[in-house]
């Protein structure tokens, strides 16, 4: 078996992941021209090149393969492909990214939508498969007061998987402070961490609801 590198991307950690692509995707996505379809690749895009560093602390085993030329040494997950969760709505954008190199992967659906008043997330749908000792990655594209994470993550959690990622396009400081004080272990990636939220809960500079940008409700 081969283990994971012991750096930067162990358990609880914040992972931004710098890459000229990624920045150039994202501040297309940030650019309030953008429209619902270029939104939506995207967003997509985005999830695919974060996959990566969100899939990088897997542990995989040897194995050996037989080519139409010969027999070599490869490597395979140990524990196969990670289960995904999506929280709903936004949470979509970046699923779509991620099953396009994890067409195999189980995926669940937890649907949130906050409360504008009191920012307090409210869960109306919980369709989750068995995450009991199984690596788990969830997509939520902003993690803003971090309540909604929270909340989904509780759920996540309950279930007693092996490992969590928590993979986000923005990050503001607040949601981090908040998702790391009730689930320290989980791991965050996201595509930048912007300054603050404003008033309202929305994070600055940000890119604006992203549900709204990613189906075309705003
Ligand atoms: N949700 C969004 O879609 N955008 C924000 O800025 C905050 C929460």
């Amino acid at each position: 078996m081969t283990e994971p590198a012991p750096d930067a991307t162990g358990p609880g950690q914040v992972i931004e992941v710098g890459h000229p692509l990624i920045a150039d995707k994202l501040t297309r996505l940030r650019d309030h021209r953008t429209t619902t379809g270029e939104f939506r690749t995207l967003i997509n895009d985005i999830g695919t090149l974060l996959t990566p560093a969100a899939t990088s602390h897997l542990p995989s085993v040897q194995t050996e393969v037989t080519t139409p030329l010969t027999t070599t040494e490869g490597s395979v997950l140990e524990g196969g492909l990670p289960v995904l969760v999506s929280i709903l709505r936004a949470g979509n954008g970046l699923l779509d990214g991620v099953l396009r190199v994890m067409h195999d992967a189980d995926v669940g659906f937890i649907g949130m939508y906050r409360d504008e008043a009191t920012l307090t997330p409210h869960e109306y749908v919980v369709r989750l498969p068995v995450l009991a000792g199984r690596q788990v990655l969830v997509t939520d594209p902003m993690l803003a007061t971090g309540h909604s994470a929270v909340a989904a993550l509780d759920l996540v959690a309950a279930q007693g998987p092996a490992g969590v990622v928590f993979m986000c396009l923005v990050a503001a400081p607040e949601g981090i402070a908040e998702l790391h004080a009730h689930h320290p272990d989980v791991r965050i990636v996201t595509a930048a961490i912007d300054s603050h939220l404003n008033d309202v809960g929305y994070i600055v500079p940000g890119l604006g609801d992203a549900g709204d940008r990613l189906y075309g409700t705003g």
